[in-house]
């Protein structure tokens, strides 16, 4: 047959999402998802949406959206973007700010090189330290940074400091930090942007706020970068928020009270998991997010993974080099990680 795809089409290796099985009753752990429901509040906001407005375009901003992380964060609105999920956010961060020379760690979201590739942006990966630790000071490129905080998928946080020294180290390009796991712990530097002309903050709703389904981005900049964003965004699609996740994104991020008491239960959650896996002889990263990054002193990720399948519990498994001997394990209620455990605990023997 014809070819008929572009050349870009055929050479790019797309990202591979972790798996959304069709299956009913099983503990899905691969993806990070919050295990507890958006809240009351959230669900409200959802229910008095006046579908009648769906006739109009919704808000090509971020509207009602835009405003209250505005308000959240005390900046002015034109130091916010919103977009259609983060990575949406990242993809268009790429587009506007790099040309070629980025460099981010080589174990780091997966995401990160396949944007590069997908904009022809030539990338360096800095190879973490033998802890999984990132080199701070060797974290330095001409064109451009990115860096997940806390990083994914180990799920360890540089402190302010470190995220600063990078800002210093690299003030001629613009530095991304991914905090899409940062309300489990890690400090945000989102109170540097105002000090920082070359920082760029993405965050989501997915995992703190119980919203992957609803696909809510945002960045935090100043306005120059902000300018950058927009400009990529209005080339490819005016209005990426529809009204409706507008509208309930805005309630979920007033209903602060909520999402901070279901972030401390997961990391309640996380240090006792951590410390059982610990106990059936597994090491486990030190984490500040809502995932466990664990490795086994005698038996094969894959065939760990293989087995908790088969019981019906999901976690993720990365066949690449340097890590293909650990699993990334989402956070769940501790119901789920009892289970968990008590699987683990058979496959011991
Ligand atoms: N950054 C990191 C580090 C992630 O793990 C994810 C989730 N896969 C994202 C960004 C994207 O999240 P979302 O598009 O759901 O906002």
């Amino acid at each position: 047959m014809q070819n008929y795809l572009s050349k870009k089409a055929v050479g790019i290796s797309p990202y591979t999402a972790g798996a959304q099985p069709k299956e009913k009753n099983i503990i899905k752990l691969n993806t990070n998802e919050n295990p507890y429901p958006p809240s009351p509040k959230t669900l409200q906001a959802y229910e008095n949406f006046d579908a009648k407005k769906l006739r109009l375009y919704p808000r090509p901003d971020g509207g009602e959206l835009r405003k209250t992380i505005a308000e959240i964060f005390k900046l002015h609105e034109s130091y916010v973007f919103c977009g259609n999920g983060s990575d949406e956010v990242l993809g268009f961060a790429y587009d506007a700010f790099f040309d070629k020379d980025i460099m981010f760690p080589n174990i780091t979201y997966s995401f990160f090189p396949v944007w590069a590739d997908l904009f022809d942006i030539t990338y360096n990966l800095l190879p973490l330290n033998a802890n999984f630790t990132i080199p701070i000071d060797k974290l330095k490129a001409p064109g451009g940074i990115v860096l997940a905080n806390p990083n994914a998928p180990t799920g360890i946080a540089l402190s302010l400091d470190d995220v600063q020294k990078v800002l210093k180290n690299n003030k001629d390009c613009v530095v991304i930090v991914d905090e899409a796991y940062g309300a489990f712990g890690a400090q945000s530097a989102a109170p540097l942007v105002p000090e920082y002309e070359n920082l760029l903050i993405v965050n989501t709703l997915s995992k703190s706020h119980s919203l992957a389904g609803l696909r809510i981005g945002y960045a935090l900049g100043q306005p120059h970068l902000i300018d950058g964003l927009v400009r990529i965004k209005d080339s490819f699609n005016s209005y990426p928020i529809d009204s409706i996740a507008q509208c309930v994104a805005a309630a979920a991020l007033r209903d602060k009270e909520y999402y901070s008491g279901i972030a401390k239960k997961i990391m309640a959650t996380r240090e006792s998991t951590k410390k059982r896996l610990e106990d059936l002889g597994y090491s486990v990263l030190p984490s500040c997010s809502n995932f466990l990054f664990v490795t086994h002193k005698s038996k094969k990720a894959a065939d760990i993974k293989k087995y908790l399948e088969e019981n019906k519990i999901f976690v993720r498994h990365f066949n690449a080099p340097l890590i293909s001997d650990y699993l990334r394990i989402s956070i769940g209620t501790d119901e789920q990680m009892d289970t968990l455990i008590q699987k683990l605990t058979k496959f011991e023997g």
